[in-house]
């Protein structure tokens, strides 16, 4: 049986508006093992165009074309993969390596495509190489070797997989006389081991060479000549095993590309610059976020005994009519802000008796203070000689103050009184220590005033709350004046201490479950807290904003590349290539470009937040950036997938190119 047989074959090419051209016309022809067939014919007569057509890379055709029997007009891709990596090897030429990689990644370039070993590659390809005399060379890039060397590499690519068929389109056409008979010889010899050789020459010298010699002329086969039986002298059985099913490994890719962005190193590194910038703008706002928060937090938490758990009653539950539906949301938010303003500068309501016996039942809870707390603009203040401070906060001392935070004096006890710093200082230029002061407040209807003793200072200049003005007696003072204008002091606040300090945390959540809130401040840091999620969220995503540009900058050096890779992806089809395989290079590549980008704005944003830190340790003493790991994980995940979602375009069009066009394209 022949190797190839061709039977009515045509071949029509769709031109643009016009009838189709027929390039080939009932070709009718087989070929067997060992024949060295020479295609002579004059320009345009059609032979390339059979050339691509036997060779499977062009598989429009009408007719059969039959490879050991079976008929290449119903191949699959898979089919056609196989028959690429197993079946044909291709000369061409203009030689068709690839620039960027050396001889012997050029030739084992159909292994690397079926994955064989890597240590079976090299001895194979090393072998073909030496056969080639190339042994001296196997490191050097194409453009180091001359011509002749050029398309002997060539011979090695096709020969390497053990293919049982050679095609050879011109392949001594860019060479000189000597080096086209030393070419001419390998190619014999080639045709000698038993492979089926087909050539297109327009040399008659090389055409008298052949053992067959076709001639085609206007698509159609004119004559059909054999000087010679097949030159099949020994039949060498391949000692190579069956390339099987397996396809390009994702380590065979990142090696490819990673070879390709060598070659064009700066651009890589430009663009990796450049997509890093919109990486590092978001981890640092991220950070920015964090080292704010936690600074906040840190402030606020150091005011507080972390052994006490501060209780207030639930705001007022009229909001019950603010929820009914025929309330348009805008106004219910209205009302809700505006009872969160009257529940935050009034005195929150009071606890009754059986509150207390609850919270004090609560596991874990050594002890239940009760103390009495108001916000209030105006009404509040002190007074000492012709000097007057109001009071923001006026509340009764408990263990929820930090006493660490007691900046001079004592702590106040029965009579007494502690002032924050901003209102000691508006009272006198000295210390207010020991002096006395009168207390102006709103009780119930009535306003009234008691003199105290100043007993400390609370609070230190460069406290984020010393700029809260705050007065602080004792509760049973306290209690004391109200008895006295005929009332009673009903606690408004109560504070539970913990045996321990990983206590508070439980205790905290149970008084939530049972309905009540927490401390004002700890509201208030929540809500800080939510805000600041949210700004940070916002800064985060307008900053990464640039990381569109990031992707749109690589989508267009994909595509760039895409261009200039044309004719190896051409050569990569006719090595036994898939649309996967070739797609899976320029994710590679995508992948690499992301991963630097992410890795350099890391990079970066340690180098910016370093210097930022050093500037913010100087002004606030602290460091306001902090990247947390997660953060760099994210910005590591982000860069790689955002440059990896640019690269579908320009992988899938790779993926799509036409394999003759490709090759043709200079
Ligand atoms: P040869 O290799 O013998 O010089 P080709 O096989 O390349 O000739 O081309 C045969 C004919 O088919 C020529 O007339 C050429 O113009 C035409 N042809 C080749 N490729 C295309 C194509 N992609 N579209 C339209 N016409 C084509
Ligand atoms: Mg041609």
């Amino acid at each position: 049986m022949s190797v190839l047989t061709l039977k009515h074959v045509n071949k029509y090419y769709k031109v643009a508006g016009n009838q189709p051209f027929q390039a080939l016309k009932d070709v009718t022809v087989s070929f067997d093992k060992g024949e060295l067939v020479a295609i002579i014919g004059e320009s345009g007569s059609g032979k390339s165009t059979l050339m691509n057509l036997i060779g499977g890379l062009d598989s429009d055709f009408d007719g059969e074309i039959l490879f050991n029997g079976q008929n290449l007009g119903t191949f699959k891709e898979a089919d056609f993969v196989k028959y690429h990596k197993e079946n044909v090897g291709f000369v061409f030429q203009s030689f068709n390596l690839i620039s960027h990689l050396n001889l012997l990644d050029n030739v084992t370039m159909a292994m690397t495509l079926a994955n064989t070993s890597k240590e079976e590659r090299i001895k194979r390809a090393k072998e073909v190489l030496s056969d080639m005399g190339l042994s001296d060379h196997i490191y050097k890039k194409p453009d180091q070797i001359s011509g002749g060397q050029k398309q002997r590499v060539a011979i090695a690519r096709a020969l390497v997989n053990d293919p049982d068929i050679i095609i050879a389109d011109e392949p001594t056409g860019a060479l000189d006389a000597e080096t086209t008979e030393q070419v001419l010889e390998i190619i014999t010899d080639i045709a000698k081991r038993g492979k089926l050789v087909v050539m297109v020459t327009h040399s008659a010298q090389v055409a008298g060479h052949c053992s067959r010699i076709v001639s085609i002329d206007n698509g159609s086969i004119v004559d059909d000549k054999r000087n010679s039986e097949p030159l099949i002298h020994e039949e060498v059985k391949s000692s190579q095993p069956a390339v099987g099913n397996k396809n390009l490994s994702f380590f065979s890719a990142i090696r490819l590309a990673l070879l390709n962005m060598k070659e064009k190193l700066s651009r890589n590194l430009l663009v990796a610059v450049g997509s890093s910038i919109g990486i590092m703008s978001v981890i640092l706002m991220l950070a920015l976020g964090n080292g704010v928060k936690t600074y906040i937090n840190d402030t606020m938490n150091s005011f507080v005994n972390p052994l006490v758990t501060e209780v207030r009653m639930p705001a007022d539950t009229q909001g019950e009519e603010a929820g009914s539906d025929d309330q348009t949301s805008l106004e219910a938010m209205q009302r809700q802000q505006q009872m969160e303003m009257q529940s935050m500068l009034t005195a929150d309501a009071p606890f009754q008796t059986e509150n207390l016996d609850e919270l004090a039942a609560l596991p874990n809870v050594k002890s239940l203070e009760k103390g009495y707390s108001l916000l209030s603009f105006g009404a509040n203040r002190v007074a000492y000689d012709e000097n007057e401070s109001m009071i923001l906060t006026f509340a009764t001392v408990s263990s929820n103050l930090n006493e660490s935070n007691l900046t001079a004096g004592n702590w106040p006890e029965a009579g007494q009184i502690m002032l924050s710093q901003s209102v000691a200082d508006e009272l006198a230029e000295d210390s207010m220590i020991g002096r006395t002061v009168t207390l102006t407040l709103t009780l119930g209807e009535q306003v009234v005033s008691r003199e105290f003793d100043v007993s400390g200072i609370f609070g230190s200049d460069s406290d984020a709350m010393s700029g809260m003005s705050a007065a602080y007696v004792t509760f049973e003072d306290l209690n004391d004046w109200y008895q006295a204008e005929n009332m009673t002091l009903e606690p408004n606040v109560v504070f539970l201490l913990a045996e321990t300090a990983d206590d508070t945390e439980s205790i905290k959540n149970k008084v939530k479950d049972m309905g009540y809130q927490g401390s004002a401040q700890e509201a208030m840091t929540n809500m800080f807290n939510e805000m600041l999620d949210v700004l940070t969220y916002v800064l985060a995503a307008v900053a990464g904003i640039s990381l569109v540009v990031s992707a749109i900058m690589i989508l267009v050096v994909l595509n760039i590349s895409v261009v200039e890779r044309t004719k190896e992806i051409g050569i990569l089809k006719a090595l036994g290539a898939r649309k996967k395989d070739i797609r899976r290079i320029f994710v590679s590549e995508a992948f690499l470009i992301g991963l630097f980008s992410g890795v350099i704005g890391i990079a970066f944003a340690f180098g910016l937040g370093y210097g930022i830190n050093q500037f913010s340790l100087n002004v606030f003493d602290v460091p306001i950036i902090q990247i947390a790991n997660e953060n760099i994980v994210m910005g590591l995940a982000i860069s790689v997938v955002i440059s990896m979602l640019a690269s579908f375009l320009p992988s899938q069009r790779a993926a799509g190119l036409d394999p003759v066009e490709s090759l043709r394209r200079e």
